[in-house]
């Protein structure tokens, strides 16, 4: 009797049909190549190479030793949400509650499925701008939305072309997902599109979800913020973190801040799911805010050194590439070598043992591109782009 169950009942059918449905991460797929390759060198990581500043990690360390080691309010601590507030009001000039508007997340990654789960009923569309960060449709999909993609040409710079933004709004449109600095594109947003974009959210009755992850990484040009935008603050969820400007994407901290009718919804799905971000990264971040402005100068300044010699390499050996308008990632053009972007990674990979991503895995409008990190030493890219050179000449 037991072992006919055992056949006729399959429990891997009891699988979520969203979530069956979603690829693996082509990022992840392609570095579990990499990862069997020791003397290979990367430029396929998306995280900074260096370590989190000291007086942050200590600070996190006398946390552990003092005990600071329970669940925090589910909101985050009330004086870190504090200083996350002074800070948006002195960048973008926005006030925002400490008390009631600013929820503290584990990494953008935690604040944008709460933002998501917040708003999509089954079928909602969320238009997304590609080629994007990997799991923006994936976090849609998996809450039975519907990513509805936008293209971004390299011979528009990248830039969000509000003609087509316009086009693709319909009546279940619920959302606009927007990062700014882009990964992996480099691609930024100025006020005038940003005024374009928001006209359209007040028209349609859109909300707005503001990744702004790679905000404080800018080069030459200053940051500005959906949530500046007069009438943006009460339909935006901003959205920063950690992870980047301070190196500290293992901490797994960031914040959402949005109107309460958001923030409320938010912090219940938060409230059920996670309890609260991680208590110790949650002092160290007191200290990243306050006391760290100056490693933040330190690392911003050796990644736009890093910026302008790689960007330069790959126009020199015939590769067109955009200078980013900030983030660590350049996006060339590789259509000149007849390869698609996923052979030219995989013969590259063989070739010369350099790691790239495929521009295709962050959506279609990615192909004929490759993604290049440079949060990665100025020695290991020197070396890199010798090889993309012999590589590319060899073809
Ligand atoms: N958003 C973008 C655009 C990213 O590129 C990344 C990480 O690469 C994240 C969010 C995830 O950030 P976090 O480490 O804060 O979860």
């Amino acid at each position: 009797m037991k072992l006919s169950l055992v056949q006729k009942h399959n429990p891997e059918s009891l699988l979520a049909e969203s979530a069956k449905a979603i690829p693996p991460s082509g990022i992840r797929q392609f570095f579990d190549i990499v990862s069997s390759m020791p003397d290979c060198i990367s430029l396929g990581v998306g995280e900074p190479d260096f370590i989190t500043p000291w007086r942050i990690s200590d600070t996190g360390i006398l946390a552990i030793k003092d005990g600071c080691t329970h669940y925090t309010s589910n909101r985050g601590l009330l004086e870190l949400r504090s200083l996350i507030a002074r800070e948006l009001a002195s960048y973008h000039g926005v006030e925002y509650d400490p008390d009631t508007e600013i929820v503290v997340t584990m990494g953008v990654s935690q604040g944008l499925d709460i933002a998501l789960r917040s708003i999509i009923n089954p079928g909602d569309e969320v238009i997304i701008i590609e080629p994007c960060y990997v799991s923006y449709a994936a976090t849609i999909r998996l809450l039975n939305g519907i990513p509805v993609n936008v293209p971004a040409h390299f011979e528009e710079e990248f830039r969000v072309n509000c003609t087509r933004l316009k086009m693709a709004v319909t009546p279940k449109t619920k959302a606009i997902l927007l990062n700014y600095p882009a990964n992996p594109t480099g691609a930024s947003l100025n006020r005038e599109t940003l005024q374009e974009i928001a006209d359209l959210a007040l028209e349609h009755n859109l909300i707005i979800l503001s990744d702004e992850i790679y905000s404080s990484l800018v080069y030459g040009r200053k940051h500005v913020s959906m949530v500046s935008i007069p009438g943006m603050k009460e339909r935006t969820v901003y959205l920063n973190g950690f992870s980047k400007s301070h190196a500290m994407t293992g901490w797994r901290l960031g914040y959402v801040a949005a109107p309460v009718y958001l923030t409320d919804v938010m912090l219940k799905i938060h409230q059920y799911t996670a309890l609260c971000a991680p208590s110790i990264s949650q002092y160290a971040a007191i200290e990243a805010i306050e006391k760290s402005s100056k490693d933040v100068a330190r690392m911003n300044a050796e990644y736009t050194r890093r910026r302008n010699f790689i960007a330069k390499r790959f126009n020199e050996i015939g590769l067109p590439c955009l200078y980013p308008e900030g983030a660590f990632y350049v996006f060339p053009k590789i259509a000149s070598t007849w390869l698609t972007d996923e052979d030219f990674a995989l013969r590259l990979l063989k070739a010369e043992k350099v790691a790239v991503v495929p521009g295709g895995v962050f959506g279609a409008p990615g192909e004929g591109h490759i993604r290049c990190s440079f949060a990665t030493s100025m020695d290991n890219i020197t070396e890199a782009m010798k090889r993309i050179e012999r590589f590319v000449a060899s073809l």
